[in-house]
Parts: C-alpha cells; sequence; structure tokens
C-alpha cells in the first residue's frame, strides 16, 4: 500500500489491537473506536504506540473520513453502527484479511464447529517438534495481525471462526482444513444452517494449484458441499469409518495416510495422547497437515503421542477414592458434548447445563442410557434437561454453583466411576465464561 489511509478498528480485544498496531507500524492513520470501555491492558499496548482510541461508544467523523474499518469477531455486522459504515460503502474487513495484505509466512488455516483450538494446538505442536518456526494464533493464542506486525515467523498456524471467515475476502490459505459442521451460533446467521455452512467454506476461497484442502469425509454436510465445487487444488479426505482411498483412514486400529500416492502407517490409535474419536480425528487431520508439509512420520508419531491435553478440553483434573474428574468445560454444545460422552469408558456422572442455544439434547439420549449413572444440572434453568432425561435418569440433582455439583457428584459416585463436566451450554447464567466455569470445577474438585 502507498498512501496513507484512515483505518478504524471496531472492537478493542485482542484481535483489534493487534491490528491497530500493525496498521501503525505500516504508517497507516488508525484510530480504535470500542461501544463499551477498553481494557486497561489494551489502553497501555495503544498508548505505547500513540495510537489514537475512544470508548463507550462511536464517533460520527468515523462515517465521513475513513478508508478501511477493521471489525473484532464479537460485533455482528448488523449492528446499527457497522450497517451505518456498510451503507456508506466503507470496505469492512476481519483483522484476518486485514494483516493477510503484510503477511508472507505460510497459512495452515483451521475451522469447524468444534475440534478448532485442538487442532490448531496439535499442528502447531507439531510443526515445532520438526524444527520449523511456528505460531498458534487468531482464536488461539495471540492475535494474527499483532504476530505478522512483531516478530511473524515462518508459519502462521491460524485458528479461524466463521465470523471472522465472513469478513475474508482476498485471503487465501495454503493449507485449510474443515473439521466439521454442525448447528452453533445459528443465531448469527439468520438461523439458516446453510448460511452457516457458506460461512465455513470461505475458508477455501481464493485456494488454487498447489495449495491443500483437508477436510472430514465422514461429516455428511461437508462431503455433499464440497462435492459440487470445481477445484484446482489438492484435497485430502479423514474418514474415522470409511476408506476414502487417499487422504487418512483407520486399517487395522492404525492411522494410514495416503498424500501423493505415497501410502503410509504412521502409528497404532492407542498410542495417540489425546482419546476419543474426535480427537482421533483431530489427530489424523493434524497428520495429514504435517505431511502435506512433508514433515517425517517419525516425529508425527512423537508429536501426536506426547501432546498435552488442552485446559477445559477433556482434561483429566484429578483421581479421589478411585474416582476420576474431567472438566470439559469447552463443551458449550450438544455435539462436542455427544463427543465427550462417546469417549467415556467408566460409569459416569454428568454434570451439564447452563445457557442453553436451542440445544436439540435427543442425539445424546442413546449415549446417556448407555454412560450415565447420575445427572447433576448446573444452571438457573433446567427444565428442559430434566423433561429429556428424567425418564431414563433419576433423580436428576439441580447445583447453582461448581462446588455444589462437585459434592453432590462426590456423594453419588462410587470408586471406578468418572464425573464429568459437559455442559453442552454457555455459561454465562452462573460464570463469566467457560474458562471460569471450568477453574471452578477443578478448584471445588481439589478442595474435596
Ligand atoms: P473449538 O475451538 O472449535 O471450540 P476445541 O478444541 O476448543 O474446539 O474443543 C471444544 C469442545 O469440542 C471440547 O469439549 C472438545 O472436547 C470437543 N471437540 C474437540 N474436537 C472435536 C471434534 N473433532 N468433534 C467434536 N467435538 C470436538
Amino acid at each position: 500500500m502507498t498512501s496513507t489511509q484512515n483505518i478504524v478498528v471496531l472492537g478493542a480485544g485482542k484481535s483489534g489491537v493487534g491490528a491497530a498496531v500493525l496498521a501503525h507500524l505500516n504508517g497507516q492513520k488508525v484510530l480504535v473506536s470500542d461501544a463499551s470501555s477498553i481494557k486497561e491492558e489494551s489502553k497501555k499496548t495503544l498508548n505505547k504506540y500513540g495510537i489514537s482510541w475512544e470508548e463507550n461508544g462511536h464517533s460520527e467523523q468515523i462515517l465521513q473520513n475513513t478508508d478501511k474499518v477493521v471489525i473484532s469477531p464479537g460485533i455482528p455486522i448488523t449492528a446499527p453502527f457497522v450497517k451505518e459504515i456498510a451503507s456508506r460503502e466503507i470496505p469492512i474487513v476481519s483483522e484476518i484479511e486485514f494483516a493477510y495484505q503484510y503477511c508472507k509466512s505460510k497459512k495452515i488455516c483451521i475451522t469447524g464447529s468444534n475440534g478448532k483450538t485442538t487442532t490448531t494446538l496439535l499442528i502447531t505442536h507439531l510443526l515445532k517438534s520438526a524444527g520449523l518456526n511456528a505460531r498458534a494464533v487468531g482464536n488461539v493464542g495471540e492475535s494474527y495481525a499483532m504476530s505478522v506486525a512483531i516478530d511473524p515467523p515462518d508459519y502462521h498456524v491460524i485458528e479461524l471462526s466463521s465470523f471472522q471467515l465472513d469478513q475474508m475476502f482476498s485471503f487465501k490459505a495454503d493449507v485449510a482444513l474443515l473439521l466439521n459442521i454442525t448447528p452453533d451460533h445459528l443465531d448469527r446467521y439468520q438461523n439458516s444452517f446453510e448460511l452457516y455452512t457458506k460461512s465455513k467454506f470461505r475458508i477455501i476461497q481464493n485456494m488454487k494449484e498447489g495449495d491443500h484442502f483437508i477436510y472430514n469425509y465422514d461429516d455428511p454436510v461437508i462431503k455433499s458441499t464440497f462435492s459440487s465445487q470445481k477445484t484446482t487444488f489438492k484435497s485430502h479426505p479423514i474418514s474415522i469409518y470409511d476408506n476414502p482411498g487417499n487422504g487418512a483412514w483407520v486399517e487395522n486400529e492404525s492411522i494410514v495416510i495416503n498424500i501423493n500416492n505415497k501410502k503410509q502407517t504412521i502409528m497404532s490409535i492407542h498410542q495417540l495422547a489425546q482419546q476419543g474419536k474426535h480427537n482421533l480425528f483431530n489427530s489424523m487431520a493434524a497428520g495429514v497437515a504435517a505431511k502435506v508439509l512433508e514433515i517425517r512420520k517419525e516425529i508425527i508419531r512423537d508429536s501426536l503421542s506426547d501432546f498435552q491435553n488442552v485446559e477445559h478440553r477433556l482434561e483429566k483434573v484429578a483421581k479421589i477414592h478411585g474416582i476420576d474428574f474431567i472438566n470439559d468445560s469447552k463443551a458449550t454444545n450438544v455435539n462436542a458434548t455427544w463427543y465427550a460422552l462417546e469417549s467415556m469408558q467408566k460409569p459416569t456422572i454428568w454434570i451439564v447445563g447452563g445457557v442453553d442455544k436451542g440445544n436439540d439434547y435427543s442425539t445424546l439420549k442413546g449415549l446417556v442410557k448407555q454412560k450415565v449413572l447420575g445427572i447433576i444440572c448446573l444452571g438457573k434453568d433446567n427444565e428442559k434437561i430434566k423433561s429429556e432425561f428424567g425418564d431414563i435418569i433419576s433423580p436428576i440433582y439441580e447445583a447453582s454453583s461448581a462446588s455444589q455439583a462437585v459434592q453432590i457428584s462426590y456423594r453419588i459416585a462410587k470408586k471406578g466411576y468418572a464425573v464429568l463436566l459437559s455442559p453442552a451450554c454457555a455459561s454465562f447464567d452462573l460464570f463469566k465464561n467457560y474458562e471460569d466455569r471450568g477453574h471452578q470445577f477443578k478448584k471445588a474438585v481439589r478442595s474435596l
């Protein structure tokens, strides 16, 4: 870019501050504008670079004198002020799109309804283990723009939400992964699953020969949507249940990867650090990404077997008097909880509930019958859960704090049982966020 532009960054969270610093260091005139108050930490960074900011509202001048708006993923495109900006034909882009124009590194991009963070961290771990200079950015870790601005690595492993994808236009991934598509966040897509699917598929936009697409062959939505697309890049299906012939699949309980007609057995599925079918899938996807980047099989095997569990995702907290306590607080939708229940090997006391995003619990009933011996609701309004599962499990307990839920679970569980916090719901009725819920759960377990 040659001439100085007036850039407005809406939202002063991590991604907004990153975009502002990147724009500033590249000679643009920047204003960061937030509808609420800005955190001290963000202000400190902006002040350090001499970047202008305003809080508790947006000034009218933004509508007159702005060349480009960088919007944070938390702000809906339908917000009145954003609509006003769009009506003046000022381009509105996400932080990822904005940073892309300054980025020279290879980009491995991950999206899906569930498993993004885990797979992003798995791939970063694999690349680092191979001695490559890689960094996890996007929804996890640092902001992508900040990473591009300051000491960029050779490889960016970028976790992308659909909200970020929506405001991406010229961005191109070198390697794109689409893990799964199940209903989530539909409130931001006019309750249309089709629009949400389209948004996820933006991950492959602009990709061309020499680029790679890794996708879930077991996911009917992804499979059928992708089969109708004409593409020039290479695609690599991943399947746990089928043998797609290329990409990755399971054969004799081992992971097989076939890229460019070079078929290799990588490792036994029992050697994986992360257990459960969903993690088998995430590990296979990460393995294929690594293979595409020509990382050796031995490194893939070692890294997939020594990967450290991610906090709040089927995290083993403690074993107390023979009872395993597991924190899966990040399971904020039914699909994530389905995989958590599916992976349970012991009779389970299940802690569930919170803010329901229009959940359909019927898909969980089979697993609950098979694996769950007790249910504790941890939410303000538990009626739906009680009526869904009341005929299978009785009594259903209710708790209004993590510590109360843990105490009830400890009372009803026996030696050899597991207590699983996997809420299938958002947390903000009783907690600040899912991290707070997970931390309070762990604290309560540790003080038993
Ligand atoms: P995201 O970043 O997409 O929210 P996470 O890796 O943080 O994904 O995991 C979120 C929740 O989904 C956790 O409860 C985790 O156990 C579960 N999960 C992880 N991978 C998958 C997958 N491939 N399919 C379904 N659920 C998954």
